[in-house]
């Protein structure tokens, strides 16, 4: 199964900031979508890095409270893991267990095109299992 399969059930949409925002205002943005991390692109929507929660949290205890009065482009990864449509949800998954990180963004001839989200491929683990717990169910019952 490909990451194509989750971006349908999912969508497309992406959360994305530019680098000179605040952290606050990043802050406010993962609050107000109910998210993890957004993904920080410059005026041609070419990918410079990812902000996590993780990140604000560093941040401010690295730093303090002015961390938030800061650009965002001071606290990001700018060395960003990216994946495609066409890749397996296994690989995307081995790519998250060992990079430590919870979000992969997607995309096709460099442009940004969905991300995938650790509760994503748990949410696509947990349908799959059931799905072949209710068909071996089936098995059983008409063996
Ligand atoms: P997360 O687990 O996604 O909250 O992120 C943990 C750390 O990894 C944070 O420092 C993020 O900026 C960074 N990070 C998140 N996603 C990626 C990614 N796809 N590529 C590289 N770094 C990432």
């Amino acid at each position: 199964m490909t990451v194509e399969r989750i971006l349908a059930v999912k969508g497309r949409d992406v959360v994305t900031t530019q680098p000179h925002r605040t952290l606050l205002e990043v802050s406010n943005l993962l609050a107000e979508k109910g998210i993890g991390a957004v993904i920080v692109v410059d005026a041609g929507a070419n990918i410079l890095g990812i902000l996590s929660e993780r990140d604000v949290v560093h941040a401010i205890a690295h730093h303090g409270p002015v961390a938030l009065g800061e650009a965002v482009s001071k606290f990001m990864t700018a060395k960003v893991a990216t994946t495609t449509r066409a890749s397996s949800i296994q690989t995307v998954m081995e790519q998250m267990t060992t990079g430590r990180f919870r979000h992969v963004p997607v995309t096709h001839h460099g442009r940004l095109e969905g991300v995938v989200s650790i509760g994503d491929l748990v949410k696509y683990r947990i349908a799959e299992i059931e799905s072949e717990h209710e068909a071996l169910r089936d098995y059983i019952a008409h063996a």
